[in-house]
């Protein structure tokens, strides 16, 4: 086998033609290309905390249609960087053998919209805490990189290597899923499909167009645009989605829908960026706010949440989908999470290693960082000591609420209701429920600030209440 000038593109979560820096890079550097992907045991056994197995059925079928997808892709045309602690360790042991063998590594940033070099910050510790102002940054200070071209023709295999087999579900100790008529996610993994999902989205049926009304949506397959679990495999690459957006924007319609696309692909960015600030943190029991937080490994509770069983029927529905079809809209992801961590007090990690086992589109930051949202423990609160300095001692969340803590926390906080600080002019009955229903007590309140996917009105509009409300897709 020849080896002058050959390049291999070890492929993880960029599995596609368009806009891929590795492929663009290698047909610019290379005479003869050799992709790889390479299916990793550990993504095969027990979750981190939990022992839970790792890959569903769901997402693993996703997977193994997206590899052959491009594959194909790749024979026809005849012939990325790393963020969380387990994929960087991957990259680290990949280059420490290169260098073994003098073989020289060239890595690409290709996930998120905005590039990480281009993020208005001087340094990943400058990344705000902020999702709205990290937003606001990037949209006024940064561009979105224009789209690589898919390369027309591929550089070749070197001679005498062929492509390798692509393993079979038993293969890796999986059985095939059933596929359920009910899914709202019918739809298989690749590029091929990715594309076709946005022409169908975007140019076919105009649904981008009405998307922030239809997004909280629970029936069906278009209320939302479903592409999560492609950027999760990087079958389709947010800035290709970006581009098109922007061209719809001009030849059919621009509004509040249109931009709501892109305001939820930089929550994507967001949770990304934040998983290279914060590394690990992201995924300790004790969250960004580094808070303890007395969470219950009941598994009997667990056991009840997963299988759809709790005797509250929106919950049950939603672990019932989950569990049958491997995806969940947003709505139900907020209601169940929410459930599980304030109502039966569980350990947030139980839920996000569910989701992990579960979820086609599982992407570990995205999964951690709304289950830190939804448990409680994001960084909240910075907003408010940023603008109001009379309540810098208070850490947390409980920032928000100082009216519900105790003496003796006030106290040691230096802040004196009525005096220091006002006590509330009017307290909307949502925020006693919201404060009542705390796990610890004294925790967090995450509903009183913007998560993700809760649009500014939304949020205004809806208490707990709105978890549970009837709307004609219940
Ligand atoms: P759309 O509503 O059409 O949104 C478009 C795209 O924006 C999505 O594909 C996604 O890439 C991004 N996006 C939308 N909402 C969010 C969000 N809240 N956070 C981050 N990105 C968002 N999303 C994942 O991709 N992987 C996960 O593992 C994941 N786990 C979640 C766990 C919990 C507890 C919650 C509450 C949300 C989670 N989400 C996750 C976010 C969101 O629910 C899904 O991205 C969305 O439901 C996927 O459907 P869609 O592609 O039709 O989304």
């Amino acid at each position: 086998m020849s080896t002058s000038r050959t390049v291999i593109c070890l492929l993880r979560n960029d599995l596609r033609l368009h806009d891929n820096e590795l492929f663009h890079w290698a047909q610019r550097n290379a005479e003869k290309i050799v992709p790889l992907y390479c299916f990793d045991p550990r993504h095969y056994v027990g979750t981190h905390n939990y022992n839970l197995p790792k890959t569903g059925p769901f997402r693993l079928r996703f997977l193994l249609e997206s590899v052959r997808d491009l594959r194909d892709t790749l024979l026809a045309k005849a012939v990325c960087h790393a963020v969380t602690s387990e994929e960087l360790h991957v990259e680290k042991k990949v280059k420490e053998i290169c260098a073994q063998m003098r073989v020289k590594v060239h890595t690409c940033w290709g996930s998120t919209l905005y590039h990480r070099d281009d993020l208005p910050f001087h340094h990943m510790s400058r990344l705000p805490d902020v999702y709205t102002q990290f937003r606001k940054a990037v949209e006024t200070q940064s561009k979105v990189r224009p789209v690589f071209p898919a390369p027309e023709q591929l550089k070749p295999l070197p001679p005498g290597l062929e492509e390798g087999a692509i393993p079979m579900a038993q293969d890796l100790q999986q059985t095939e899923p059933l596929t359920d008529p009910r899914s709202a996610f019918p739809c298989s993994g690749g590029e091929s499909q990715a594309l076709a999902r946005l022409k169908h989205y975007f140019w076919d049926t105009d649904a981008v167009a009405t998307y922030k009304e239809t997004r909280n949506g629970l029936i069906g397959v278009d209320y939302s645009t479903k592409f999560a679990p492609w950027l999760a495999n990087g079958c389709i690459s947010p800035r290709y989605i970006y581009h098109q957006i922007q061209q719809y924007e001009r030849e059919r319609t621009a509004n509040q829908s249109t931009y709501w696309v892109i305001f939820e692909l930089l929550w994507r960015d967001y949770f990304k960026f934040v998983g290279v600030k914060y590394g690990n943190r992201l995924f300790q029991v004790q969250g960004l706010q580094d808070k303890s937080v007395p969470w219950k490994k009941d598994m009997k509770l667990f056991d009840a949440w997963k299988e759809g069983r709790t005797g509250v029927p929106f919950v049950d529905a939603n672990m019932r989908e989950l569990a049958m079809t491997g995806f969940m809209s947003n709505r139900g992801r907020q209601n169940v999470a929410s459930f599980l961590t304030k109502d039966l007090g569980l350990d947030w990690r139980m839920g996000a290693e569910w989701f992990e086992y579960m979820l086609i589109d599982h992407d570990v930051c995205s999964n951690s960082g709304n289950w830190l949202y939804k448990a409680g423990i994001w960084l909240y609160g910075d907003y408010v000591r940023q603008w109001i300095p009379e309540l810098q001692g208070i850490s947390g969340a409980d920032a928000h609420t100082p009216w519900t803590l105790s003496p003796a926390v006030l106290s040691h906080a230096r802040v004196s209701l009525s005096e220091t600080y006002p006590t509330p002019i009017v307290t909307a009955p949502e925020w006693s429920r919201h404060v009542n229903k705390k796990p610890s007590g004294s925790g967090p309140s995450p509903r009183g600030k913007k998560g993700p996917s809760h649009t500014p009105k939304q949020h205004r509009d809806r208490g707990i209440d709105f978890y549970f409300s009837r709307s004609k897709n219940l």
